[in-house]
Protein backbone atom coordinates (compact mmCIF):
# COMPACT_ATOMS: atom_id res chain seq x y z
CA UNK A 1 0.00 0.00 0.00
CA UNK A 2 1.32 3.67 -0.58
CA UNK A 3 1.12 6.19 1.88
CA UNK A 4 1.44 9.62 0.84
CA UNK A 5 2.90 11.70 3.36
CA UNK A 6 5.89 14.04 4.47
CA UNK A 7 6.66 15.13 7.90
CA UNK A 8 6.74 18.80 6.62
CA UNK A 9 2.85 19.16 7.16
CA UNK A 10 3.65 19.05 10.77
CA UNK A 11 5.29 21.99 10.42
CA UNK A 12 2.59 24.41 11.23
CA UNK A 13 0.10 24.94 14.39
CA UNK A 14 -2.04 27.04 16.54
CA UNK A 15 -1.69 27.11 20.11
CA UNK A 16 -4.67 24.72 21.73
CA UNK A 17 -5.79 23.71 18.13
CA UNK A 18 -6.98 20.22 17.91
CA UNK A 19 -5.77 19.63 14.48
CA UNK A 20 -2.47 19.26 15.57
CA UNK A 21 1.01 18.34 14.21
CA UNK A 22 1.08 14.97 16.26
CA UNK A 23 -2.00 13.59 14.33
CA UNK A 24 0.68 13.19 11.49
CA UNK A 25 3.48 12.30 13.53
CA UNK A 26 2.22 10.01 15.81
CA UNK A 27 0.85 8.08 12.60
CA UNK A 28 3.90 8.11 10.99
CA UNK A 29 5.45 6.25 14.41
CA UNK A 30 2.89 3.82 14.31
CA UNK A 31 2.83 2.70 10.99
CA UNK A 32 6.73 2.42 10.56
CA UNK A 33 6.65 0.63 13.70
CA UNK A 34 4.35 -2.20 12.39
CA UNK A 35 5.02 -4.86 9.94
CA UNK A 36 1.60 -5.90 9.35
CA UNK A 37 0.66 -4.07 6.10
CA UNK A 38 3.42 -3.06 4.06
CA UNK A 39 3.84 0.21 2.94
CA UNK A 40 5.66 2.31 0.38
CA UNK A 41 6.26 5.66 1.46
CA UNK A 42 6.03 8.88 -1.26
CA UNK A 43 5.95 12.13 -0.33
CA UNK A 44 3.40 14.68 -1.98
CA UNK A 45 4.08 16.71 -4.87
CA UNK A 46 2.84 20.20 -4.39
CA UNK A 47 -0.73 20.62 -6.73
CA UNK A 48 -0.37 23.60 -9.21
CA UNK A 49 -3.31 26.04 -9.84
CA UNK A 50 -5.26 24.71 -12.85
CA UNK A 51 -6.69 21.84 -10.59
CA UNK A 52 -7.48 23.91 -7.25
CA UNK A 53 -9.32 26.67 -9.45
CA UNK A 54 -11.49 23.88 -10.97
CA UNK A 55 -12.91 23.76 -7.14
CA UNK A 56 -12.24 27.39 -6.13
CA UNK A 57 -12.14 30.55 -6.98
CA UNK A 58 -8.96 32.30 -8.47
CA UNK A 59 -9.75 34.69 -5.39
CA UNK A 60 -9.75 32.16 -2.79
CA UNK A 61 -6.32 30.65 -3.98
CA UNK A 62 -4.91 34.41 -3.68
CA UNK A 63 -6.63 34.95 0.13
CA UNK A 64 -4.06 32.25 1.27
CA UNK A 65 -1.12 34.40 0.90
CA UNK A 66 -3.17 37.02 3.04
CA UNK A 67 -1.79 36.96 6.29
CA UNK A 68 -4.92 36.82 8.23
CA UNK A 69 -7.14 34.26 9.84
CA UNK A 70 -10.28 33.03 8.55
CA UNK A 71 -12.44 32.33 11.37
CA UNK A 72 -11.50 31.20 14.91
CA UNK A 73 -10.98 27.41 13.67
CA UNK A 74 -9.17 28.55 10.72
CA UNK A 75 -6.41 30.16 11.43
CA UNK A 76 -3.84 31.98 9.06
CA UNK A 77 -0.47 30.41 9.17
CA UNK A 78 2.92 31.38 8.29
CA UNK A 79 3.06 29.48 4.44
CA UNK A 80 -0.11 28.66 4.54
CA UNK A 81 -0.37 27.83 0.53
CA UNK A 82 2.40 25.31 0.70
CA UNK A 83 0.78 23.66 3.55
CA UNK A 84 -2.49 23.47 1.60
CA UNK A 85 -0.86 23.21 -1.85
CA UNK A 86 0.84 19.91 -0.71
CA UNK A 87 -2.14 18.20 0.85
CA UNK A 88 -4.04 18.34 -1.92
CA UNK A 89 -1.31 17.24 -3.74
CA UNK A 90 -1.26 14.21 -2.33
CA UNK A 91 -4.49 13.57 -2.90
CA UNK A 92 -4.15 14.17 -6.47
CA UNK A 93 -1.35 11.44 -6.60
CA UNK A 94 -3.50 9.15 -4.30
CA UNK A 95 -5.91 9.37 -7.39
CA UNK A 96 -3.65 8.54 -10.13
CA UNK A 97 -2.26 6.15 -7.83
CA UNK A 98 -6.11 4.67 -7.60
CA UNK A 99 -6.30 4.83 -11.51
CA UNK A 100 -3.70 2.51 -11.73
CA UNK A 101 -4.92 0.10 -9.30
CA UNK A 102 -2.94 0.37 -6.31
CA UNK A 103 -4.38 1.20 -2.42
CA UNK A 104 -3.36 4.12 -1.35
CA UNK A 105 -4.01 6.50 1.62
CA UNK A 106 -3.06 10.35 1.66
CA UNK A 107 -1.80 10.72 5.50
CA UNK A 108 -1.71 14.86 5.18
CA UNK A 109 -2.95 18.05 6.59
CA UNK A 110 -5.00 20.63 6.34
CA UNK A 111 -7.77 18.14 5.64
CA UNK A 112 -10.32 19.83 3.20
CA UNK A 113 -13.84 18.65 3.38
CA UNK A 114 -15.12 21.72 5.23
CA UNK A 115 -13.57 24.19 2.42
CA UNK A 116 -16.24 25.69 0.28
CA UNK A 117 -15.11 27.12 -3.16
CA UNK A 118 -15.08 30.52 -1.97
CA UNK A 119 -14.30 30.38 2.01
CA UNK A 120 -11.69 28.60 4.18
CA UNK A 121 -13.44 26.86 7.24
CA UNK A 122 -13.02 23.85 9.83
CA UNK A 123 -9.84 23.80 9.69
CA UNK A 124 -9.97 23.79 6.25
CA UNK A 125 -8.54 25.71 3.36
CA UNK A 126 -8.66 23.96 0.24
CA UNK A 127 -11.13 21.15 -0.49
CA UNK A 128 -8.84 18.08 -1.71
CA UNK A 129 -11.79 15.31 -2.11
CA UNK A 130 -13.52 17.85 -4.38
CA UNK A 131 -10.53 18.67 -6.59
CA UNK A 132 -9.36 15.43 -6.83
CA UNK A 133 -12.81 14.31 -7.78
CA UNK A 134 -13.05 17.04 -10.83
CA UNK A 135 -9.48 16.08 -11.86
CA UNK A 136 -10.71 12.54 -11.96
CA UNK A 137 -13.77 13.36 -14.16
CA UNK A 138 -11.06 15.52 -16.52
CA UNK A 139 -9.47 12.79 -16.90
CA UNK A 140 -11.66 10.70 -18.51
CA UNK A 141 -13.71 9.09 -15.05
CA UNK A 142 -17.10 8.69 -15.78
CA UNK A 143 -18.59 8.16 -12.14
CA UNK A 144 -16.98 9.02 -9.32
CA UNK A 145 -19.07 8.99 -6.10
CA UNK A 146 -17.29 10.46 -2.66
CA UNK A 147 -17.96 8.51 0.48
CA UNK A 148 -17.16 10.91 3.03
CA UNK A 149 -17.13 9.16 6.85
CA UNK A 150 -16.00 12.13 8.76
CA UNK A 151 -18.44 12.67 11.64
CA UNK A 152 -19.08 16.32 10.73
CA UNK A 153 -20.86 16.91 7.35
CA UNK A 154 -19.11 17.64 4.16
CA UNK A 155 -20.52 20.92 3.39
CA UNK A 156 -17.84 22.06 1.26
CA UNK A 157 -17.53 18.88 -1.14
CA UNK A 158 -20.82 18.53 -1.09
CA UNK A 159 -21.46 22.50 -2.08
CA UNK A 160 -18.69 22.29 -4.88
CA UNK A 161 -20.14 18.69 -6.06
CA UNK A 162 -23.28 19.96 -6.11
CA UNK A 163 -25.62 18.49 -9.42
CA UNK A 164 -21.90 18.26 -11.04
CA UNK A 165 -22.79 15.62 -13.68
CA UNK A 166 -20.66 12.25 -12.81
CA UNK A 167 -20.32 12.79 -8.97
CA UNK A 168 -22.04 11.68 -6.47
CA UNK A 169 -21.33 12.61 -2.85
CA UNK A 170 -22.42 10.77 0.21
CA UNK A 171 -22.18 11.91 3.68
CA UNK A 172 -22.81 10.04 7.05
CA UNK A 173 -22.37 12.15 10.57
CA UNK A 174 -23.45 13.25 13.28
CA UNK A 175 -26.28 15.96 13.79
CA UNK A 176 -26.74 18.19 15.46
CA UNK A 177 -23.19 18.72 15.18
CA UNK A 178 -20.28 21.31 13.54
CA UNK A 179 -21.17 22.85 10.84
CA UNK A 180 -24.88 22.71 11.29
CA UNK A 181 -25.51 20.97 7.66
CA UNK A 182 -26.28 17.84 5.92
CA UNK A 183 -29.58 17.33 7.45
CA UNK A 184 -31.60 16.19 4.19
CA UNK A 185 -30.71 15.56 0.73
CA UNK A 186 -29.87 17.91 -2.05
CA UNK A 187 -29.90 18.77 -5.82
CA UNK A 188 -29.70 15.47 -7.61
CA UNK A 189 -26.53 14.13 -6.11
CA UNK A 190 -25.97 14.56 -2.92
CA UNK A 191 -27.12 12.03 -0.30
CA UNK A 192 -26.73 13.29 3.69
CA UNK A 193 -27.31 10.30 6.43
CA UNK A 194 -27.76 12.44 9.30
CA UNK A 195 -27.24 10.29 12.95
CA UNK A 196 -28.13 11.69 16.49
CA UNK A 197 -25.46 12.25 19.17
CA UNK A 198 -24.68 8.76 20.83
CA UNK A 199 -26.30 6.80 18.29
CA UNK A 200 -25.40 2.99 18.88
CA UNK A 201 -22.55 1.32 17.33
CA UNK A 202 -24.70 -0.91 15.46
CA UNK A 203 -26.66 1.35 14.43
CA UNK A 204 -24.20 3.93 13.45
CA UNK A 205 -22.72 0.65 11.20
CA UNK A 206 -26.12 -0.19 9.42
CA UNK A 207 -26.31 3.28 8.48
CA UNK A 208 -22.40 3.04 7.23
CA UNK A 209 -23.35 0.05 5.47
CA UNK A 210 -26.51 1.41 3.33
CA UNK A 211 -24.89 4.07 2.44
CA UNK A 212 -22.44 2.50 0.55
CA UNK A 213 -25.21 0.27 -0.68
CA UNK A 214 -26.61 3.63 -2.45
CA UNK A 215 -23.17 4.42 -3.70
CA UNK A 216 -23.08 0.87 -5.59
CA UNK A 217 -26.37 1.80 -7.03
CA UNK A 218 -24.78 4.71 -8.74
CA UNK A 219 -21.90 1.79 -10.41
CA UNK A 220 -19.10 4.64 -9.79
CA UNK A 221 -15.74 3.56 -11.68
CA UNK A 222 -14.22 5.16 -8.86
CA UNK A 223 -14.65 6.07 -4.87
CA UNK A 224 -12.86 8.87 -3.50
CA UNK A 225 -12.45 8.62 0.50
CA UNK A 226 -13.13 11.52 3.28
CA UNK A 227 -11.63 9.63 5.99
CA UNK A 228 -11.94 11.09 9.41
CA UNK A 229 -12.00 9.13 12.20
CA UNK A 230 -13.76 11.39 14.43
CA UNK A 231 -17.33 8.83 14.70
CA UNK A 232 -14.52 7.09 17.03
CA UNK A 233 -16.06 6.39 20.76
CA UNK A 234 -13.48 9.05 22.28
CA UNK A 235 -13.03 11.94 20.22
CA UNK A 236 -13.14 15.11 21.43
CA UNK A 237 -14.87 16.54 18.75
CA UNK A 238 -17.79 14.36 18.48
CA UNK A 239 -20.23 12.31 20.22
CA UNK A 240 -20.69 8.89 18.36
CA UNK A 241 -19.45 5.38 19.67
CA UNK A 242 -17.69 3.51 16.58
CA UNK A 243 -14.30 1.84 17.74
CA UNK A 244 -11.35 0.57 15.84
CA UNK A 245 -12.84 -2.38 14.75
CA UNK A 246 -15.38 -0.27 12.81
CA UNK A 247 -13.11 1.73 11.48
CA UNK A 248 -11.43 -2.15 10.24
CA UNK A 249 -14.61 -2.55 8.81
CA UNK A 250 -15.14 -0.13 6.91
CA UNK A 251 -11.84 -0.58 5.12
CA UNK A 252 -13.03 -4.08 4.37
CA UNK A 253 -16.11 -2.58 3.17
CA UNK A 254 -14.74 -0.36 0.69
CA UNK A 255 -12.24 -3.23 -0.39
CA UNK A 256 -14.58 -5.28 -1.26
CA UNK A 257 -16.67 -2.78 -3.36
CA UNK A 258 -13.71 -3.92 -6.28
CA UNK A 259 -13.75 -0.56 -7.53
CA UNK A 260 -10.55 1.71 -7.51
CA UNK A 261 -10.71 3.37 -4.54
CA UNK A 262 -8.20 6.34 -2.80
CA UNK A 263 -9.16 7.70 0.96
CA UNK A 264 -7.88 11.09 2.04
CA UNK A 265 -7.00 11.51 6.19
CA UNK A 266 -9.66 14.48 7.06
CA UNK A 267 -10.44 14.64 10.94
CA UNK A 268 -9.65 12.14 13.97
CA UNK A 269 -8.70 14.05 16.86
CA UNK A 270 -8.44 11.37 19.75
CA UNK A 271 -4.84 10.20 21.13
CA UNK A 272 -6.03 6.79 19.48
CA UNK A 273 -5.81 8.14 15.98
CA UNK A 274 -3.02 6.21 14.70
CA UNK A 275 -4.32 3.15 15.69
CA UNK A 276 -7.84 3.68 14.03
CA UNK A 277 -5.69 4.37 10.71
CA UNK A 278 -3.90 1.52 11.10
CA UNK A 279 -6.92 -0.63 11.84
CA UNK A 280 -8.74 1.28 8.68
CA UNK A 281 -5.32 0.29 6.45
CA UNK A 282 -5.10 -3.41 7.43
CA UNK A 283 -9.00 -3.41 6.51
CA UNK A 284 -8.22 -1.91 2.65
CA UNK A 285 -5.31 -4.46 2.46
CA UNK A 286 -7.55 -7.45 3.05
CA UNK A 287 -5.72 -8.21 6.44
ZN1 LIG B 1 -14.57 15.88 11.30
Amino acid sequence: MRIITHEQCAGYSHPGHPERPERITSTIKVLRAQSEVSLEWVAPIPAKSEPVLRAHSADHLARLDEAEDFDVDTPFVPQLKDYALASTGAALQALEAARRGETVFSLMRPPGHHATRTRAMGFCYLNNIAIAVLEALALGSKKVAVYDFDVHHGNGTEAILLNKPGAEFFSIHQFPCYPGTGTRNVGNNCYNYPLPPQTPRTQYRQVLSSALEQLQKFKPDLVAVSAGFDAYARDPLAQETLEAEDFYWLGKSLRNLGIPVFSLLEGGYSNDLPELILSYLKGLEGK
